[in-house]
């Protein structure tokens, strides 16, 4: 494993974070997944309050003599604080889950724009991380964020903080806080810790042929994946890589990765290939979605990234096939879960970290998926399957 060292405090990081939101379904063979990865060395494991059972799941596991050997990042969710005991009641919570007395890397989760972070200031946030750090409970203090750079760096300004995690990919060079906010941390000494490497794995599955013909004819034979990886790993501004991973290929493949990349060893070729892969991708990807699922549920069962992802799919795989997709993939539960149930209350898109203007964009969905066809294809689908709705 490849280390990196936070400017911050020397702590020595693998440049690969085991990304906890989804482990493996079964307990044990999650277990086996982290524990492995520990062996190789992945010290970096990152979860969240908002992850439903990661933090116990991953608390069992470090309970097992691994806890000394891994840093802990988690994180503290802004719309549960209303006032300051809210602080406490959700990180005694976090410890108790993680069944550890300290988080190594805490994180205000998805820390929108300065008018939260005044709001969690007016309830007291400053004093309760001081509090938390004297008593040895925070070690490092960081916010996640998916907004746009100049309100990325409004917010690194806005406090001393000691870490930040990013959505950053070959595909966002330019969007969100993009390559010139991660230098802007970078430079005021803040170790940057990476998620949506892969863009939420579109980076690696579906990708268009002119995509893959220019992964196949490369100088060196490489998965997708591997590419969206080194590109990461050859910045020395990104710290940690979070992958999330939950099958032990993944695991291993990710590590070898991992464990063979160096700063700068990019050559003029690579650039050039991210190039054209990059712009062969922003032509055809219509809807920025991450399938981060942060803007659902729906009140009215939408299926939001579902929706998105079959509408994108139809650009880069063709009509028919995305069609056939969106038919089945919004049929085949109990409950429908189509474009067209949307009533456009506009719950979901104070959500959405892209900023998607999801009613605008699920309009869009309805014309193109759902022509006459849709309800007697579901019809038929729920029929065959034995479903309701
Ligand atoms: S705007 Fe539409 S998709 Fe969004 S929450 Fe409301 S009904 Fe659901
Ligand atoms: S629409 Fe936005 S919030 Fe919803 S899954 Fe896509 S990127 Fe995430």
């Amino acid at each position: 494993m490849n280390y990196r060292v936070n400017p911050k405090n020397n702590d020595k990081l693998s440049a690969l974070g085991f990304g906890c939101m989804r482990f493996a379904r079964d307990e044990k063979e999650a277990e086996k997944q982290i524990i492995y990865a520990i062996e190789q060395g992945v010290n970096y494991f990152d979860t969240a309050y908002l992850y439903p059972g990661s933090e116990a799941a991953l608390g069992r596991v470090l309970k097992k003599g691994y806890r000394y050997r891994v840093k802990i990042a988690t994180k503290m969710p802004p719309h549960t604080i209303k006032k300051y005991e809210d602080f406490d009641r959700i990180f005694n919570t976090e410890l108790e889950r993680l069944q550890t007395d300290h988080i190594d890397y805490y994180l205000i989760h998805m820390l929108p724009d300065i008018t939260t972070w005044n709001r969690l200031l007016k309830i007291g946030v400053d004093k309760w991380i001081k509090d938390k750090k004297q008593k040895g409970q925070i070690i490092n203090i960081g916010f996640s964020y998916h907004g746009g750079r100049d309100e990325f760096i409004t917010l690194v300004d806005a406090y001393d903080w000691e870490f930040c995690l990013l959505q950053y990919n070959y595909l966002d060079e330019n969007n969100q806080a993009g390559v010139s906010g991660i230098q802007y941390a970078a430079a005021k000494g803040l170790p940057v810790m990476v998620m949506e490497p892969l863009r939420g794995g579109k980076l690696v599955t579906n990708l268009p042929k002119e995509v893959y013909d220019i992964w196949d004819k490369a100088y060196v034979k490489r998965s997708p994946a591997e590419w969206a990886f080194r590109w990461l790993w050859n910045q020395p501004e990104v710290t940690v890589v979070l992958s999330g991973m939950n099958s032990m290929e993944m695991i291993k493949e990710n590590i070898r990765v991992a464990s063979d990349t160096e700063v700068g060893a990019f050559t003029d070729a690579d650039f050039e290939l991210f190039k054209k892969v990059r712009q062969i991708l922003s032509e055809k990807i219509k809807i920025p979605c991450t399938g981060c699922n942060y803007c659902m549920p729906c009140p009215k069962g939408v299926d939001i990234p579902t929706c998105f992802s079959c509408y994108n799919d139809r650009e880069i795989e063709g009509r028919f096939m995305a069609v056939a997709k969106y038919v089945m993939q919004t049929s085949i539960k109990n409950q429908t879960h189509n474009a067209s149930l949307c009533v456009k209350c506009g719950k979901c898109e104070s959500h959405c970290p892209q900023h998607i203007k999801i009613r605008e964009e699920l309009t869009q969905v309805t014309k193109s998926m759902e022509g006459i066809y849709y309800k007697p294809l579901r019809f038929f689908i729920k029929r065959f399957m034995k479903l309701e709705g």
